[in-house]
């Protein structure tokens, strides 16, 4: 299992002392500050996910700092990685499987068609799907983590990055073997 360091809440100085304890794989949302972390720690041999909403105009900025991707959406995007991007880069499809109207991520309806659809993108690598959970509702989350695995499974796809600080165990109950957790990343280190 992969452990990533959801970043967004640290600064370079607490993303510096996580790797000396171990940790090298580390997942930021907003563009300009994984560029700016990323160009701060060069020296550093960490591994840079993109675990937030990517709008395609920001594409070519960033997508050939980054070595994966969570949050592939949409086609208009894929279009955007697929123009810029010089080495094929693994890529997460990111699913909207909550009934509460999330922002973002594909239907589960519309994965089998995407999948198709995303064959000819030599760029997109796809290597798993990616899930958010509800929060506070361990049941919700538990069946969107369900669903994940069970889709995992259908179209034959190797990784699942699901789970974050609260409910990282479910998640690997269901077969996450991608966490990412922010705020409770000292606990989570500390357990192991
Ligand atoms: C912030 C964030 C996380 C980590 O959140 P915590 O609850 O602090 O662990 C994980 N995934 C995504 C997409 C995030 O934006």
């Amino acid at each position: 299992m992969t452990l990533i360091c959801a970043s967004k809440y640290f600064n370079v100085d607490k993303i510096k002392d996580l790797y000396q304890k171990g940790v090298t794989n580390f997942g930021e949302n907003r563009v300009n500050e994984l560029l700016d972390k990323k160009d701060k720690l060069d020296d550093l041999n960490i591994k840079w996910h993109f675990i937030g909403h990517l709008q395609s105009n920001k594409v070519k900025k960033v997508i050939n700092e980054i070595d994966y991707l969570h949050t592939l959406d949409s086609l208009k995007l894929a279009n955007e990685i697929q123009k810029y991007r010089i080495e094929p880069l693994d890529t997460f499809i990111q699913l909207n499987l909550s009934e509460e109207n999330q922002k973002y991520g594909i239907n589960y309806n519309y994965l089998a068609e995407f999948l198709i659809l995303l064959k000819k993108y030599d760029k997109i690598n796809i290597i798993g799907l990616m899930a958010i959970g509800r929060e506070n509702d361990f049941e919700i989350t538990e069946d969107i983590f369900k669903k994940v695995n069970k889709l995992s499974i259908q179209f034959n796809l190797k990784f699942s990055s699901i789970g974050m600080s609260n409910d990282y165990e479910l998640a690997i109950k269901h077969g996450a073997t991608h966490i990412r957790i922010g705020r409770k990343i000292d606990e989570y280190i500390s357990r192991c």
